[in-house]
């Protein structure tokens, strides 16, 4: 069994040598447990926070011990008699080809249906991804039909999720995505009514001009992955009343200090601030995948994925989601 094992802490940015590739023979199963081959790997930016040996709200990666990861794959063997070899399940299989997992605890390993949905979309649109956006959306941002909703990182897997849920409900959607090629797609395959080009406009007046043009009504809630002057732009254009879902703030994962240049604004307009982490609403999941679910399965949600092949890959495809490499949902292909 192939494995990726974190060796160091990255210092920043996170380079090759972190990571080792190693080798080790899969024991045979005890009672209860269940071997998956993982086919796709999902790589996601909580990571780069997991690398850190830094309080948070989870514990550090230990290092030497395989990635943590979600992964989609098929059972291979079983003696767990809710598993039979052929079922396709989705987990937390970590950056490794095959996974020997005890299923007997609820919610370790889950069955999926793949007769309308792919495999891996499981990992992206009908899955964490799109549950987060499908959080911030719906039960903090909560907007009503005519408001303006803005989400940066908005060709990404939760971004693109939080623009195709908030247009369902009526929003009027602006993006925000770094370079004209994400933003055309953006808008032409994802439906945003606008999307900005943030690289276009580095400095916060230039952002905040932008953000005037695109969003005439100003803004009443906003989806936050990134943090920093994309930020304080969005504030300055905020309404009264509005609400912000800090859900991510990866300009600051590789350690780059990302402060909030004008605190008095959500005094000013009364503003509503909530931070989430989507693992701790659990009882929330089944209602938001059977959304997203329906409208993967009719062809009403569109999504793209950047597929890595092969695990010893997943490194350098990690290294390219922090720096916007992907567009989609990023992935390691396996088998
Ligand atoms: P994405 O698919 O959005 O990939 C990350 C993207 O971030 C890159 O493609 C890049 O897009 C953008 N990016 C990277 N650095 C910067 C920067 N300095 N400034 C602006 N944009 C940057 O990842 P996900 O959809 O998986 O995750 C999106 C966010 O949601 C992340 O912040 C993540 O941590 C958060 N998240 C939070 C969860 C929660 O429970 N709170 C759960 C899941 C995700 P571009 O080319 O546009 O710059």
């Amino acid at each position: 069994n192939r494995q990726i094992h974190l060796v160091s802490r990255p210092q920043g940015e996170p380079r090759t040598d972190n990571f080792a590739l190693v080798e080790t023979p899969v024991a045979p199963l005890a009672e209860g447990e269940v071997l998956v081959r993982n086919h796709y790997l999902s790589l996601d930016p909580y990571m780069r926070g997991r690398m850190n040996d830094s309080k948070s709200y989870a514990q550090p990666q230990p290092l030497n011990e395989v990635m943590i990861g979600g992964t989609v794959g098929e059972v291979v063997e079983s003696r767990n008699e809710h598993f039979k070899a052929g079922d396709q399940v989705v987990g937390m299989g970590g950056w490794q080809e095959y996974q020997r997992v005890n299923a007997s605890q609820r919610g370790v390993l889950q069955k999926v249906d793949t007769t309308h949905i792919p495999l891996s979309a499981y990992l992206g649109a009908v899955g964490m991804p799109g549950v987060t956006a499908w959080y911030g959306l719906t039960q903090i941002l909560n907007p009503k039909a005519g408001e303006t909703v803005v989400v940066s990182s908005a060709s990404g897997a939760v971004g693109g999720a939080v623009g195709q849920l908030a247009k369902a409900r009526g929003a009027r959607v602006v993006g925000i995505a770094g370079g004209p090629a994400k933003c055309e797609a953006v808008v032409q395959e994802l439906g945003f009514d606008a999307c900005i080009d943030y690289k276009a406009h580095p400095d916060l007046r230039s952002l905040s001009k932008a953000l005037k043009e695109a969003c005439p009504d100003g803004i009443d809630g906003y989806f936050e992955n990134v943090g920093g002057v994309i930020l304080d732009a969005v504030m300055l254009r905020a309404n009264a009343f509005s609400r912000i879902a800090f859900c991510g703030m990866i300009a600051g994962y590789n350690g780059e200090p990302i402060p909030m240049a004008n605190p008095s604004l959500i005094l000013v307009n009364r503003m509503k601030l909530e931070g989430f982490i989507v693992s701790e609403h659990m009882e929330l999941w089944p209602q938001a995948l059977k959304e997203l679910g329906t409208m993967v399965a009719t062809g009403q949600f569109k999504y793209r994925e950047t597929v890595a092949q092969g695990l010893e890959n997943a490194p350098e495809a990690f290294m390219g989601l922090l720096k916007g490499k992907n567009f989609g949902k990023q992935l390691v292909k396996l088998v």
